[in-house]
């Protein structure tokens, strides 16, 4: 096994992820990186990428017994794209029962393309498991395009891996950010408030909407901030600012979210500091970058 570091990169290797769609059309593409030694492969099984004792994910080569062991479907192999100039494929796999593998979301990596790989890789891999038949007439439809495509085997046509589009929200009154606490977490974790995008709904609607529902309040002036792709189980998050009509509106749904509740900018630095017992979003998550990005606007 390897670890992420020691991916073969040297001073002229292309630095960052690259998505390399012109290479998924190559006749026996993944053939080839399966017998190629700089290739290297991320084993996904649902949220959770195959790891070290340490919790770290691990990169194997194709070769790896340790990698062979844990596949039970041959066929579910696709081409994730290349990182810092090294080929990497994605395998569903099964995870051994207890194996301590990380959870993406809970993962804290500094190495920002190493992340657009691991979040490109349970995409495709949750989507490998979960897609097996045409949604059109229930035939089988293998994967074509390096796993990036699936095509009937019995009316022909082409499906493609589905990103659902969701909002989240940093609502505002002036100089007071508005989070929710989510009954699935632990007490004293706030976030921006989010939800799906419904069909036939825009995004600006969506906003409004959600934010209706779960904390009560009126919402207008919606700007887009910036969008990250969180495959739990294949979103788009598309991060948006949005200003309050008033303060005292606010209040709990009571069944998605527990609590709401009107922080100050140095409320919030405190919490990021670990000063106070609120906890706030992780930062690989858009959500956290709402929140810092308010509380920079403000200094
Ligand atoms: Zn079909």
């Amino acid at each position: 096994m390897n670890r992420i570091a020691d991916t073969p990169e040297t001073a002229s290797t292309p630095v960052g992820f690259d998505r390399a769609g012109a290479e998924r059309t190559a006749d026996g593409l993944i053939a080839g990186l399966l017998a190629d030694p700089s290739t290297r492969v991320v084993a996904v099984d649902a949220d959770r990428v195959a790891g070290g004792a340490d919790g770290a994910p691990l990169l194997f080569r194709p070769d790896d017994p340790g990698l062979a062991e844990l596949i039970d479907d041959d066929t579910l192999v696709g081409f994730v794209g290349r990182l810092h100039g090294a080929p990497v494929l994605v395998r569903a796999v099964r995870r051994p029962q207890d194996a301590p593998w990380p959870a993406l979301r809970t993962l804290t990596i500094a190495d920002a393309p190493l992340v657009e790989t691991l979040i490109t890789a349970v995409a495709l891999g949750r989507w490998f498991r979960d897609a097996g038949h045409c949604p059109v007439c229930g035939g089988t439809a293998p994967l074509t395009q390096a796993g990036w495509a699936r095509r009937c085997s019995s009316c022909s046509r082409e499906h493609f891996p589905r990103t659902d589009p969701a909002i989240i929200v940093a609502v505002t009154h002036g100089d007071r950010l508005l989070l929710g606490s989510n009954a699935m977490w632990e007490q004293n974790r706030f976030s921006c408030f989010a939800g799906f995008v419904e069909a036939g709904e825009s995004l600006e609607s969506a906003v409004v909407r959600e934010v209706a529902e779960e904390a009560g309040v009126r919402v207008s002036d919606a700007s887009y901030v910036g969008s990250q792709a969180w495959p739990y189980p294949r979103s788009l998050m598309l991060g948006f600012r949005a200003e309050a009509e008033s303060e005292t509106a606010a209040r709990p749904d009571g069944e998605e979210i527990l609590a709401v509740r009107w922080f100050t900018r140095a409320e919030i630095r405190a919490a990021l500091a670990g000063e106070s017992e609120i906890i706030l979003p992780g930062s690989a998550s858009i959500a956290h970058r709402l929140i810092t990005e308010w509380v920079a606007a403000g200094a």
